[in-house]
């Protein structure tokens, strides 16, 4: 664990309605680490993500960046600060060029990336930048929704299931991604379920059920413990 903490959330409950998703989520993600919430379907990744972003209406418990609780700011509020979120399900505008998609999100904190750079990064991108959002692969709608959020000047990256539906090749090289930005000095909270992809990238794992960590492993520990991983994980 750095000893400089990003991100602290200590007992968050959540809702729909009155169906209750989380149940006392606590964990902590130190800045410049990349860490994972790992499980099933359902488990309640996506819910804590947007509980996090100020897009869950109904939550209790606390939600400390850089040492500031934002549990109860709105949406806007917690961007400027500095956190992102990049949804499972892309958000790519299938109607705008890539560049004009790119330009989307406002730049709302300092230190943003600069256009090149974020082209440097996802030479891909660079190549499509004049085509339609609809010609993009899964592959590219993925780069060009991590793309897009750099340029915001968040420095917490919240990226929900990157892999998902993708091609190893692809996965690979969103790992290559995600490796470049902690060398980069971001943070970064990722949800998913391909084990073996954030066991190469993380620092620290929290496996959920049922709205809960039930279990936390560092990456020293992953070796060791395959099977009772993989036990959370089936189905
Ligand atoms: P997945 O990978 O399927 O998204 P997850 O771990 O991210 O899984 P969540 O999407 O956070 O899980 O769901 C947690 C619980 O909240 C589940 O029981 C789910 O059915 C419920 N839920 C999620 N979204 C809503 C919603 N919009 N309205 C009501 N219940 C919801």
């Amino acid at each position: 664990m750095n000893a400089q903490v990003s991100l602290t959330v200590s007992d968050l409950q959540g809702w729909y309605g009155e169906s209750k998703a989380l149940h006392g989520m606590t964990f902590e993600v130190g800045a410049g680490e990349v860490v994972t919430l790992l499980g099933r379907n359902g488990a309640g990744k996506t819910t804590t993500l947007r509980a996090i972003m100020g897009l869950l209406r109904k939550k209790k418990g606390e939600i400390r960046f850089d040492g500031e609780d934002v549990a109860g700011r709105m949406p806007e509020y917690i961007a400027r600060r500095g956190i992102a979120y990049c949804p499972e399900e892309r958000g790519i505008f299938a109607s705008l060029t890539v560049e004009e998609n790119l330009f989307l999100p406002p730049v709302i904190a300092q230190g943003g990336m600069a256009l090149e750079d974020i082209y440097a990064l996802f030479p891909n991108i660079a190549e499509r930048r004049n085509s339609q959002g609809t010609k993009l692969s899964g592959g590219e709608q993925q780069m060009l929704a991590i793309a897009r959020i750099l340029r915001t000047g968040a420095n917490l990256l919240l990226l929900d299931e990157p892999t998902e539906g993708l091609a190893p090749v692809i996965v690979q090289q969103i790992g290559a991604v995600i490796r470049k930005l902690k060398e980069r000095g971001f943070t970064v909270l990722l949800v998913e379920q391909n084990f073996r992809f954030a066991s190469k990238l993380a620092d620290r794992h929290y496996v959920v059920e049922h709205g809960r960590v039930i279990d936390t492993l560092t990456a020293a520990d992953v070796a060791g413990n395959l099977d009772r991983i993989q036990s959370y994980l089936k189905v």
